[in-house]
């Protein structure tokens, strides 16, 4: 098969060069914090490397940071996993990997509601797996339901895969609508759930339920986190899963032949991390909140723009089928990746078309920058969006 690139990376890389190349691009492209990792995490890390943790690790992660993921999925999510059900991985983007490929073999189904973050499609297809996507619109808040998916079960569904707070929507499930999911998958006691949660604490209304917690599907869900979002961390590169000790089992194996324990440094940073109270990130969060309720105003001003108010992760997900099939610089735009190398090209605004999340409609806009960058790449999209005949 032929890998894609990940559309989000590409559009990183793009705007990079151009950057490289003294153009003055703002980059709604990429997913991550533009906050820096707290300072108690980086001391953590200074002290292991002059205690030299500089060693090969156990592949599924030093035990003491296994027993505070431990801690953490009950002081959080009052999930029971104990230290032998964790694996810790190299992001959160291996622990998915690692499950995927333990778990779905050639011919499986795996539904995927959509719009879905971009490398689950491309990590379900490298498993010989077949994704059968389910979609939902922003007039549903982007969140499908039991009833949407039950006419796409068949005898060879193996697995579903969602996020929530969702990439590249910002959607959160609420409390009911997992319970609601977790009595329809109790039925079908053959289905894998991959939840990923890698944006648990970025999230401006209410509390985060995993779905895991529901006991109908515990016992069939991989509960999936790391530090990249919540922390700051992206660059350090640590993620990891919850789930039935078999599957635990699986992903330590399948990761000792391809990758070994993720860094050492980062692991002992990572306990520092997670021993500590989420309230320390309180800041950043509201930093998000701020940020989101900023852009979610300047954006409902562009007339034929649909947006919706996204109560999590950093990303708008705006509706632009309002501007596609017209002329922009000469050119018919027929498509979002049209749509965004347009804005990039003309505009200096790296956005990501939401082809990458299958969707056919929607342009993504990560709000993870300052606020005057927020302000002025409003004012670039407008501008564009207006330009277009
Ligand atoms: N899942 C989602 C929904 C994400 O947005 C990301 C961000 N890259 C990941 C997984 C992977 O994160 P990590 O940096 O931990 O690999
Ligand atoms: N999660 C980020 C994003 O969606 C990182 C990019 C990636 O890993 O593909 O932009």
């Amino acid at each position: 098969m032929v890998l894609s690139e990940s559309e989000t990376l590409a559009m990183a890389r793009r705007s990079r060069e151009l950057k490289a190349l003294g153009k003055d691009i703002i980059s709604l492209s990429i997913g991550e914090p533009d906050y820096d990792t707290p300072q108690f995490v980086k001391d953590a890390a200074k002290l292991a490397i002059d205690e030299n943790f500089t060693h090969y690790t156990p592949v599924a992660g030093f035990a003491e940071l296994r027993q505070a993921v431990s801690t953490k999925f009950k002081r959080d999510n009052g999930l029971n996993y104990t230290p032998e059900q964790i694996v810790v991985s190299t992001g959160a983007k291996q622990s998915i990997a690692n499950a995927i490929l333990s778990l779905v073999d050639p011919g499986d189904e795996v539904l995927l509601p959509a719009p879905y973050w971009v490398s689950y499609i491309e990590m379900i297809r490298l498993a010989g797996g077949i994704p059968v996507v389910i979609y939902s619109g922003i007039e549903h808040d982007f969140k499908i339901t039991p009833e949407q998916l039950a006419p796409h079960i068949t005898p060879k569904t193996r697995m579903m895969i969602f996020s929530s707070p969702c990439n590249p929507t910002g959607s959160v499930y609420s409390h009911d609508e997992l319970k609601a999911m977790a009595q329809f998958f109790q039925h079908y006691p053959d289905i894998y759930i991959i939840s990923d949660e890698i944006y648990e604490h970025i999230r401006f209304e209410g509390k985060h339920t995993s779905i895991a917690s529901f006991p109908e599907i515990y016992d069939r869900t991989i509960t999936v986190n790391g530090l990249s979002k919540s922390f700051a961390m992206t660059g350090w590169r640590l993620g990891y899963i919850g789930a039935p000790k078999w599957i635990a089992d699986a992903c330590d194996k399948f990761q000792g032949q391809i990758t070994s324990g993720t860094c050492s440094v980062t692991q002992r940073a990572a306990i520092a991390a997670l021993e500590a109270d989420p309230e320390v990130i309180g800041e950043m969060v509201k930093g998000f909140h701020h940020r989101r309720d900023l852009m979610y105003g300047l954006l409902k001003e562009i007339k034929d723009l649909q947006v919706n108010l996204p109560e999590g992760a950093f990303y708008f997900f705006p509706n632009v089928s309002a501007f596609l099939g017209k002329m922009g610089a000469g050119q018919l735009i027929q498509t979002p990746q049209e749509l965004t190398m347009y804005l990039l090209n003309e505009f200096q605004l790296a956005t990501v078309g939401g082809e990458a999340f299958g969707c056919n409609d929607s342009i993504r806009l990560s709000y993870a920058v300052s606020e005057v960058q927020i302000i002025e790449s409003v004012k670039r999209l407008k501008a564009g969006l207006e330009s277009l005949v």
